[in-house]
């Protein structure tokens, strides 16, 4: 069974087997314009050609097991079974202006093994393939059309440090932006990282302004080698310089993550270290507070904590903003579903 995956691919097989290659844009509109997941609801193809597809061809390479949505804020969470019964965790994460973002996986577990978060502590398994990434964002794209909605925005946020998944990353990337398929501008996809400096300098040289997004979660190299290990690799220093190099190529700014911890990386102290490497670079500082997971014993700062650490940002000059847990009543931290999912 082939993937139905690049469009020239799929006109060539048209083509050996006597059909116009035009009938591959049909069925690329039929999937990526009208969401459809069944050959045989593409009215517009012969019959003969439907057999076809259904005889050698498929659209997805998982289904959705389950999914749970937070009434506070409407996140929706996804559990996918892919062929080799490995589960990922994707993501409709809805906003106040009309905005619906697709939180997509990149690998089966993480080897990064970021200490707060429950896909770390599981620990990697393998690299998803571009058909797994793209089928998630069918998954949710079909799933939001049946409510007359349609995803907006793309983040590799989910399970997985995307830069270490680089090829399948980018063409996953080339198909959500491909006019022929989901269209969806470069502006409005966002690639995270844990600060895979390699990544992040291939990224630069890629010819798309994709948006970036570093989870920092401190300023202090002692401190991140124990949130984020990889960090002993790739310091906070080569970081910053990786970062301002993207800014320089791509005109784009970039993001931080901070997820704040109680005790330990929420005092004054810590907020005035981050203005300091941040001075002058163009972006933005999310405070994210800590999303318990069972197995760290960890402690999400208090409100007033969380306030005082963005009011000694912005007092600094650096534009930051408190998120809220998006989805938090339904383990939609990274690897929370699949960890309470038996
Ligand atoms: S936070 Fe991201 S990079 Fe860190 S372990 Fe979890 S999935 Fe991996």
């Amino acid at each position: 069974m082939r993937f139905i995956f690049s469009l020239e691919e799929l006109a060539g097989f048209f083509d050996k087997n006597g059909i116009d290659a035009y009938r591959a844009k049909q069925v690329f509109h039929c999937i990526y314009k009208k969401g459809l997941l069944d050959f045989n609801q593409f009215r517009q193809l012969p019959k003969a050609v439907i057999s076809l597809l259904n005889k050698n061809c498929r659209i997805l390479a998982g289904e959705i097991v389950t999914s749970r949505i937070c009434e506070a804020d409407k996140t929706e969470k996804f559990l996918i079974k892919l062929k080799d019964s490995y589960l990922i965790e994707s993501a409709l994460l809805s906003s106040d202006d009309a905005r619906l973002t697709a939180c997509i996986s990149t690998q089966v577990g993480c080897a990064v093994s970021c200490v707060f978060c429950a896909s770390g502590m599981a620990g990697f398994k393998r690299n998803l393939t571009k058909e797994e990434i793209i089928s998630q964002f069918l998954l949710m794209r079909h799933h939001a059309q049946k409510s007359d909605k349609d995803i907006t925005n793309v983040v590799f946020m989910g399970i997985g440090e995307p830069l270490l998944n680089f090829e399948n990353l980018i063409s996953a990337i080339d198909l959500l932006t491909s006019p022929y398929a989901a269209n969806i501008g470069s502006r409005r996809i966002t690639v995270s990282t844990s600060g895979i400096i390699p990544g992040i300098k291939k990224l630069a040289d890629y010819k798309k302004q994709i948006n970036l997004s570093v989870s920092l979660h401190s300023a202090f190299d002692d401190k991140r080698n124990t949130l984020v290990p990889v960090n002993k690799k790739y310091n906070i220093k080569a970081l910053m310089d990786a970062v301002k190099d993207y800014i320089s190529k791509t005109r784009r700014h970039v993001t931080f993550e901070y997820v704040l911890i109680s005790g330990l990386n929420d005092s004054s102290e810590d907020a005035d270290a981050l203005s300091g490497i941040l001075k002058g670079i163009s972006c933005k500082v999310n405070l994210i507070p800590y999303n318990r997971i069972e197995g760290a014993d960890f402690k999400t700062s208090a409100s007033r904590d969380v306030k005082k650490f963005a009011d000694r940002l912005l007092k600094n000059k650096i534009n930051a903003v408190r998120r809220r847990r998006k989805g938090f009543d339904i383990n939609s931290g990274c690897g929370q579903l699949k960890a309470v999912w038996k």
